[in-house]
């Protein structure tokens, strides 16, 4: 099972990335969060004095950056030799990263080196793309999904648990509510439920069941 490709696409505050990583160590994969290298692209942009209107100035700052992940758990995201694992992880640059990720140019140059980086398979990924566009042929695609609700309390608990600046509940739930509405209505790669995937509904379950069940779905082969 080494080379296989797990693909988990789905709103923000799902689970995506917990599962991800716990499938990649129990089946020793790689794992590629994709969302950050949006966001690594974001925090260049913003350090170039880009706003979110910027999309083709931003497309052209993605050819030229060097984005890599390191060892770690979780792995460090390398912007051209900078560790920027925790700049990356504002709410502003988050902002940005969902603004900028609209661009059709931003995507292509993103895609390509996402593609390129699971081509040989050995990959779990996760994003809003990664089964309809970065790997549609897949092993196994999931759609993973909450309510609203759901994912904005887990997401607060999250990121006061980590001791991250965290907005107010409401707020929380308003920003994240904008942003699914950002990425489900775009014109390119819109977040939606690949051919072939299986939804997983997340609420009510543990991160343990939600692995089991894409361990089982791996075990059937889709
Ligand atoms: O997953 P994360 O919240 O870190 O991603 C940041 C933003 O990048 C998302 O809000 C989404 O708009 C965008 N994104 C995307 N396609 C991906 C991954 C993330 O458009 N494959």
């Amino acid at each position: 099972m080494s080379k296989i490709v797990i693909a988990i696409d789905g709103p923000a505050g799902a689970g995506k990335s917990t599962v991800a990583k716990a499938l990649a160590k129990e089946l020793g994969l790689q794992y590629l969060d994709t969302g950050a290298m949006y966001r690594a692209l974001a925090l260049a942009a913003s350090r170039a004095g880009l706003s979110e209107n910027d999309g083709d100035k931003a497309a052209e700052i993605a050819k030229t950056l060097h984005i890599h992940f390191a060892e770690g758990a979780p792995p460090h995201v390398i912007l051209n030799d900078e560790d920027v694992t925790t700049a990356i992880r504002t709410p502003e640059i988050g902002e940005l990263a969902s603004a900028l990720s609209t661009h059709s140019g931003v995507r292509r140059e993103l895609v390509k080196r996402q593609q390129a980086m699971v081509a040989e398979g050995g990959y779990t990924l996760e994003g809003r793309d990664v089964t309809t566009v970065v790997a549609p042929n897949a092993d196994v695609k999931v759609y993973l999904t909450a309510s609203l609700e759901e994912r904005a309390k887990r997401r607060h608990v999250e990121m006061s648990e980590k001791g991250m600046e965290t907005p107010e509940y409401d707020d929380l739930r308003r920003q994240m509510q904008t942003r699914d509405h950002r990425d489900i209505t775009r014109d390119d790669s819109p977040l939606t439920v690949a051919e072939g995937a299986t939804i997983i509904e997340s609420g009510g379950l543990s991160i343990d069941e939600v692995v089991a069940k894409i361990l089982e779905l791996c075990e059937q082969g889709k």
